[in-house]
């Protein structure tokens, strides 16, 4: 993915996620918020179909309420439906519902999100008291490529952990004898013979997770490996694997099951491990950050300052916390003077004071925008890197209460 491309997915999965939240809060005064997802490879007109069937058979929903709610959302998703001929690239969700605004008030509200950034895998119609948000929000979750391995001495099971969903691929069972041995045989013979099997084993093991990772070394996020002791240390110790597999080992796990079941047992077993390396890019550019504060002078923070240097083209990086909440509000006063003021998504618009002249800027006359977007924008005019940082460790949680939850790299120091 090109850096371009890559900060328009940035702007977009913001974009969903906004989205998303407000989606999440609503809910309806009974089971009458309807979700559908599109596949790309879906007809449109089965949609309709499908829809229209629905529209049908609400009509034995005994609440009146409920019936109409049913029904009006499934007539709003027919009407935006209408404006497609085929679904958009990836496919699209519809959302619609009467949403409960509290003293029995409730308001329609249609939402169509369209090519999302993984494909919809399969159709779903979802009518209940709330959207169905789950499977979007899965894709916005950070990705991830995992090689997983579990094995002990009898069986193996290799796979990946892609994103969030466990991908079992091959499987390798041994014929390491046990450790009784038969009468006749020497103790010797019998260790040297369970030795050579065991080892044999573990070469295949090790194959197996080659064939399927080595080629895919360079877009993986790690290794992890499961199963009993000592088997696993065995394994590890004895450098079976690929040296660039063995290096990306991102830790061993004890893991009591080895056939496919393992491998889910593994990925929850290294969830601490995996939490970490979500942050891990998160945390280090935060690290540079805080050394360019105390030691250096290519850190800015701060909506104006960072803004300035934004618009100087001075910034390499912008670091936005992924829950600041804010909308820039513009003033242009009668002097011609433009400044901007950060506030809260959900506080009123006022008036302001011109710092330059005094002039009173009325608040109907200042124009209001998300605080991202206004951001985001102005590094893709300027060629920065836009950087969300998750507020799920100490120096990402510092940016958003201690910096306002805007800050820059910057390619050199412009004093601002
Ligand atoms: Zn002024």
């Amino acid at each position: 993915m090109s850096e371009q491309e890559q900060d328009q997915s940035d702007k977009q999965k913001y974009e969903f996620r906004k989205v998303i939240e407000e989606l999440k809060d609503y809910r309806g005064s009974g089971t009458q918020l309807v979700s559908i997802y599109v596949p790309e490879d879906k007809l449109l007109s089965d949609v309709v179909a499908h829809v229209t069937q629905e529209h049908s058979e609400a009509s034995n929903i005994k609440s009146k309420d409920t019936r109409t709610a049913v029904q009006d959302a499934l007539t709003s998703i027919k009407d935006r439906l209408r404006y497609y001929d085929t679904s958009p690239e990836n496919g699209m969700v519809l959302f619609s519902g009467a949403i409960d605004q509290g003293g029995g008030r409730t308001d329609m509200v249609t939402k169509v999100l369209e090519s999302p950034p993984d494909p919809i895998q399969s159709f779903r119609y979802h009518c209940d008291a709330e959207f169905l948000t789950e499977p979007l929000e899965d894709m916005l979750a950070d990705k991830g490529l995992f090689g997983l391995i579990v094995l002990d001495r009898r069986e193996a099971n290799v796979g990946w952990l892609k994103g969030k969903r466990v991908e079992p691929v091959k499987s390798a069972s041994s014929l390491v004898p046990g450790k009784q041995r038969k009468g006749g045989q020497s103790a010797q013979r019998f260790a040297r013979l369970r030795l050579e099997a065991i080892d044999n084993f573990y070469q295949e093991v090790a194959g197996m997770a080659n064939d399927l990772m080595v080629d895919d070394r360079h877009e993986m996020d790690g290794v992890l490996v499961g199963g009993p002791s000592p088997t696993k240390d065995e394994f590890l110790d004895g450098d079976y694997l690929h040296h660039e597999l063995q290096d990306m080992v991102l830790g061993k796990f004890d893991v009591a099951y080895t056939d496919e079941s393992g491998l889910y047992d593994l990925v929850d077993a290294a969830d601490e491990v995996l939490a970490q390396h979500e942050i891990l890019q998160d945390k280090q550019t935060m690290e540079e950050f805080f050394k360019q504060l105390h030691d250096g002078n290519k850190a800015t923070y701060g909506f104006d300052q960072t803004r300035q240097n934004l618009n100087m083209g001075a910034v390499d990086q912008l670091l936005i916390s992924e829950d600041l909440r804010k909308d820039v509000v513009s003033y242009t006063c009668e002097n011609g003077h433009d400044e901007y003021e950060l506030i809260n998504s959900t506080a009123d618009t006022d008036d302001h004071d011109c710092t330059r002249c005094s002039a009173t800027v009325d608040a109907a006359d200042a124009e209001r925008e998300d605080a991202i977007d206004h951001l985001m924008e102005l590094a893709d005019q300027r060629g920065s890197e836009t950087v969300f940082v998750s507020t799920d460790f100490e120096k990402g949680e510092q940016l958003l209460t201690a910096f306002g939850g805007v800050a820059g790299l910057l390619r050199y120091s412009t004093g601002v």
